[in-house]
């Protein structure tokens, strides 16, 4: 599927179009300044353009047409998948955006006042641009859903926290998903046998738990401002330090300000938020920029430690984000003394780490007697709400029985090598086309035999081009009685062992075969893309249901064929046709996956 991501923020929008299977970018947008007298955009980073829009509205809406403007002709989006902050008590999964849902992503602007409403106006804005597909919110803290009771609760008496919402929901869900998911296929081992702790160091930063698959800590709060020391924001401070402001005369207003705006490296430091100055200025001998890396380090140390006791043990440790995936001291200050839980930094390793999202995901970092991996990973947020937000779509379209597959009724045929043909037809002969097939590349001939078997024989049995490498004859159940062959049930080209038959062609010209006559195993043609659709894999053997009104049927021990070549389609032959009394543009729907019994037995016979 093609995913435009959205994702919107008071004064940005940044957009891409993805393919959710590959997460190969079709073209991407920034727009900054919304809202400003001069907003300003750049296409699959372009030069900078201004956008002349008055207003927040008509600047989205410029925006993404801009960028769905710029598709190449042959890529077309099927679904918008929004980034939604906060998705509050009511979402833990991608959820398709209806009334109901905008609604639900109102209530909790006062959870996420800075960003819930700029999410929304991003919907609305597509939802203009794109209005004939589905459009599906990804929420940053439907990752941390999972967290136990123990994790979730302040301790504040539970009526206030009930009444106001207060609890621990987690942010950067997106960014710790890929990590750990990112890690676990690096580790060549199932996420859900291991305890990995991802670090989300950017401007905003926070640290995640992840046991076996499943967020069950992580250092943002209610809101993205507690935990960690971030670019501007405070992270973690004794809440009676905030009386004592408040006490000294700061209002609300300039609270809040103060805590995301002017505290964190940026407060420490004195010279801003960007890891990169701090680092320069601190190799230079600055007091107040070295302090800042320090306090930094000391914090995320501090929580890797407890969450390595909530999870009673670690395997990995993750570093992404621009400080995670590209500041070598901070890492090496991070994990100078994690020693003791088996935690041992390789410092060459880490020195010369380079990860980029597409060509090198992921580095080691950690040293041969390292037992726990410490690994630095590209993040790629954008990648992980495309996937959620397209698996979300199949799986429904799935359970509504929406994803069908063409069903089509081969009659008997036969498939010849060149050679077969030169003896039936004449030397030098070629097979000549009477009409395409359905399947790329292949058609039906002019060109007719007759086959014969030890009983009767079945005349002007048509013949399929292009030749191949072996005979194949394909007759149906009835056929093989009608002829007196035994032929099993077989994969085309799967032919060893089979039995054989006499072909007569033109002027009484034979030729016989010594194997070749299969029944063909019922099976689906399908593309790569199909088969991530479908959820399943080249050679799976999976249950079809056909409906035909009256004589219904579950097709069992359908095997799967996936190529690029293909076409989908589900080729049962004449019998199998008639038993469900199908006609043409008859469809069937996948609706079992499960067949792993039948998978070993199957697969084994068809290698
Ligand atoms: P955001 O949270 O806005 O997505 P990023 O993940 O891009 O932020 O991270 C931004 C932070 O990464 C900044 O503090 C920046 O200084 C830091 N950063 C980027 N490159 C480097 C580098 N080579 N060395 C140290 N810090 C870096």
């Amino acid at each position: 599927m093609k995913i435009l991501i959205v994702n919107c923020g008071s004064s940005s929008l940044k957009g891409a179009v993805l393919d959710h299977a590959s997460g190969a970018r079709h073209a991407s947008i920034k727009v900054e300044r919304i809202g400003e007298p001069e907003p300003r955009m750049r296409i699959n980073h372009g030069d900078w353009e201004s956008i002349q829009a008055d207003g927040h509205k008509l600047a989205l809406e410029i925006g993404l047409s801009r960028l769905v403007a710029a598709l190449p002709d042959d890529i077309k989006v099927d679904a918008v998948a929004h980034r939604v902050v906060h998705g509050g008590d009511a979402f833990d999964r991608p959820t398709v955006i209806d009334e109901d849902v905008e609604a639900a992503i109102e209530e909790n602007f006062v959870l996420a006042p800075l960003h819930n409403p700029a999410n929304l106006a991003g919907i609305k804005a597509a939802q203009q641009i794109l209005p004939d597909v589905p459009h599906v919110a990804v929420f940053d803290t439907a990752f941390h859903s999972t967290l136990p009771n123990r994790a979730k609760n302040y301790a504040i008496p539970k009526s206030y926290a009930a009444e106001h919402r207060i609890r621990r929901y987690g942010f950067h869900g997106n960014s710790h998903h890929y990590v750990a998911l990112k890690a676990a296929e690096y580790m060549e081992a199932d996420e859900r046998d291991l305890r990995i702790i991802t670090c989300h160091l950017g401007n905003g930063c926070s640290v995640a738990a992840v046991e076996f698959g499943r967020s069950v800590e992580t250092s943002m709060g209610m809101t993205p401002l507690e935990g960690l020391v971030m670019g501007t924001r405070v992270g973690d401070i004794d809440p009676g330090i905030l009386l004592t402001m408040l006490r000294n005369g700061m209002d609300v207003d300039e609270l809040d300000r103060f805590l995301n705006k002017e505290c964190g490296l940026a407060g420490l430091s004195g010279v801003g938020n960007d890891m990169r100055d701090i680092e320069e200025r601190a190799a230079d001998g600055d007091d107040a920029c070295r302090q800042a890396i320090q306090v930094f380090s000391h914090r995320v140390r501090k929580y890797i430690g407890s969450y390595a006791a909530v999870m009673g043990g670690v395997d990995a440790i993750v570093f992404t984000a621009g400080i995670g995936e590209n500041s070598s001291q901070a890492r090496h200050r991070i994990a100078q003394r994690l020693e003791y839980m088996g935690a041992v930094l390789d410092e060459d390793a880490n020195r010369d780490a380079s990860v980029d999202k597409f060509d090198n995901p992921v580095a080691e970092i950690s040293s041969r007697n390292s037992r726990v991996r410490i690994l630095v990973v590209a993040t790629d947020e954008q990648f992980q709400i495309a996937k959620d937000a397209a698996n979300h779509l199949i799986e429904e379209q799935r359970s509504h029985g929406e994803l069908t597959i063409p069903v089509a009724v081969s009659a008997r045929h036969v498939h010849l090598t060149q050679e077969a043909v030169e003896g039936l037809f004449g030397e030098g002969y070629q097979l000549t086309e009477r009409n395409p097939l359905s399947q790329p590349g292949q058609f039906a001939c002019n060109e007719t035999v007759t086959v014969v078997g030890p009983k009767r024989q079945l005349e002007r049995v048509r013949i399929l081009g292009p030749t191949r490498s072996k005979n194949q004859v394909e007759i149906s159940r009835t056929d093989e009685f009608y002829l007196g062959i035994d032929a099993p049930v077989r994969a085309s080209g799967d032919v060893a062992n089979s039995p054989g038959c006499t072909l007569i062609g033109t002027d009484g010209r034979t030729v016989e075969l010594k194997e070749g006559v299969i029944c063909a195993w019922r099976h689906i043609h399908m593309t790569p893309e199909d088969a991530e659709l479908f959820g399943v894999q080249d050679r799976d053997v999976v249950e079809v249901a056909v409906s035909s009104g009256g004589r219904d049927l579950v097709f069992g021990d359908v095997l799967v064929r996936v190529k690029s070549s293909y076409k989908l389609e589900m080729h049962i032959d004449t019998d199998e046709g008639n038993a469900a009394e199908l006609s043409k543009g008859a469809e069937g729907a996948l609706i079992s996956t499960d067949q792993s019994a039948h998978l070993t037995r199957r697969r084994t016979k068809y290698d």
